[in-house]
């Protein structure tokens, strides 16, 4: 009797897949398969963090408005101070912010000024408090200053009729600040990106339900409506779906009736109970299903009528990996908005890093600095794509290339922070 032969498909467990996309190919096809929603409403500047505007801002007029103090001191015009030696100038009234000295400063003559408070007539310079004598009435003053100093000029910040914003910008902190300088107090904004998502698994309960055996809670609905609470979309939570044909193909209609993405994990691999891409292919649109990327290969992208379709792997570390990757990108896009190419640095492994060349992998790292001041990393241990822990203790992505082996200690290596300031 001749043995039989096991074949050996590609797998989970291969690092090189011909079938795979490089992560660079599926986020730009994502990119060019996704446009920005249409709609718009009008929000209170407090509303509008984090918002993307739907109108482009002009100054209508210059900020500041009027030529101010920078320091607490003594206005004078420059032809008052001494060219050597010491001078002395009179002191004949105070300027406040908001309080104004209306008079005409004339030679020889100062204003005691305090910070923001308007450049009187006549003046066009500020000599610090700390670098004057005061002698009753009058200041002495030495020949160390130069014309213009400790003034800002009207309109250094903003110039009339300027433009501030350009519609699409997505609105960050000082931007809000920046729009109330203007006594602006709502903006139009682009309507923000419905999401629907669930997760599917028959192993998964739901919080306050009891664990049978082999079951476990569902915890990537929770990283899930995180991550896109930050992201500033419209959050419709599906609940779990079983692994039944049925059930997973009711939910995909269900859900694309309601949003413009719509985002599942779990099933979209090639398991018996993985029906993601069957029922994708049979009622919608599958453009790709692999990425070769660790974790995260099966990713599925297509479109499900007018919405756009994101099937996520089920590993708790490979939803994180692939949303910030890929989902995050496209929502940017659908929100009206650039995304911002991701920021990377460059660290020195403090250990080895396993890996096998053929897929693009995003490790799990803790930053540091040597005693030297240079930047480290050290990845955070065991690189299991379902140690959730290691997305919370670390701090960092630690992205090795598709053609990288085993990296040795000391290595430079591409890092992905997960801190954004702003
Ligand atoms: P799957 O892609 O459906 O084969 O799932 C891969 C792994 O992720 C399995 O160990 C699942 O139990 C786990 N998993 C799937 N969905 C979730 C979820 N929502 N929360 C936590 N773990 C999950
Ligand atoms: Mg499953």
């Amino acid at each position: 009797m001749t043995p039989t032969m096991v074949k050996r498909d590609a797998s989970c467990d291969d690092d090189y897949d011909p079938n795979s996309l490089s992560c660079e190919a599926a986020l730009a096809h994502i990119l060019e398969h996704v446009s920005p929603v249409t709609g718009y409403e009008r929000v209170h500047l407090r509303a509008a963090l984090g918002r993307v505007l739907g109108e482009s801002l002009h100054s209508p007029f210059a900020v500041p408005a009027h030529t101010n103090s920078a320091m607490d001191g003594y206005a004078l015009s420059a032809d008052s101070l001494p060219t050597s030696g010491t001078g002395h100038v009179r002191v004949i009234g105070s300027a406040f912010a908001g309080r104004p000295f209306n008079g005409e400063v004339g030679a020889g003559k100062a204003v005691r000024i305090m910070t923001g408070a308007a450049m009187p007539p006549g003046t066009d310079t500020v000599v610090m408090q700390e670098h004057v004598a005061v002698e009753g009435q009058r200041v002495a003053l030495d020949g160390q200053h130069k014309r213009w100093q400790n003034v800002r000029q009207a309109g250094e910040d903003l110039k009339p009729g300027q433009q501030v914003f350009e519609r699409g910008r997505r609105l960050l902190p000082p931007d809000l600040g920046l729009i109330a300088s203007l006594g602006i107090g709502e903006v139009t904004v682009q309507r923000r990106v419905r999401v629907a998502y669930f997760s599917t698994g028959d192993e998964l309960r739901s919080i306050g339900e009891q664990l049978g055996p082999g079951e476990i809670f569902d915890s990537n609905r929770y990283t899930l409506y995180a991550m896109l609470k930050r992201s500033e979309v419209e959050i419709i939570d599906m609940g779990v779906v079983r692994d039944k044909r049925e059930a997973v193909e009711a939910a995909l209609r269900d859900a694309s009736q309601l949003a413009d993405v719509v985002i599942t994990s779990g099933g979209v691999s090639v398991g018996e109970a993985d029906y993601i891409k069957e029922v994708l292919a049979s009622i919608g649109e599958v453009r790709f299903w692999k990425v070769a990327m660790k974790p995260g290969r099966p990713l599925a992208f297509g479109a499900l009528g007018p919405a756009r379709f994101f099937g996520l792997p089920g590993n708790p570390v490979s939803v994180m990996v692939t949303f910030y990757q890929f989902v995050q990108p496209a929502l940017f896009k659908m929100a009206g908005t650039t995304p911002t190419p991701p920021l990377l640095i460059k660290a020195r492994s403090t250990g080895v890093l396993k890996k096998r060349p053929g897929r693009m992998e995003f490790q799990r790292g803790i930053l540091s600095r040597d005693a030297s001041g240079q930047l480290c990393v050290t990845a955070t241990g065991d690189q299991g794509s379902g140690i959730l822990n290691s997305m919370a203790s670390g701090d960092c992505f630690i992205i090795l290339g598709v053609d990288t082996a085993r990296v040795e200690a000391g290595t430079l290596v591409d890092v992905q922070p997960f801190q954004g300031l702003l």
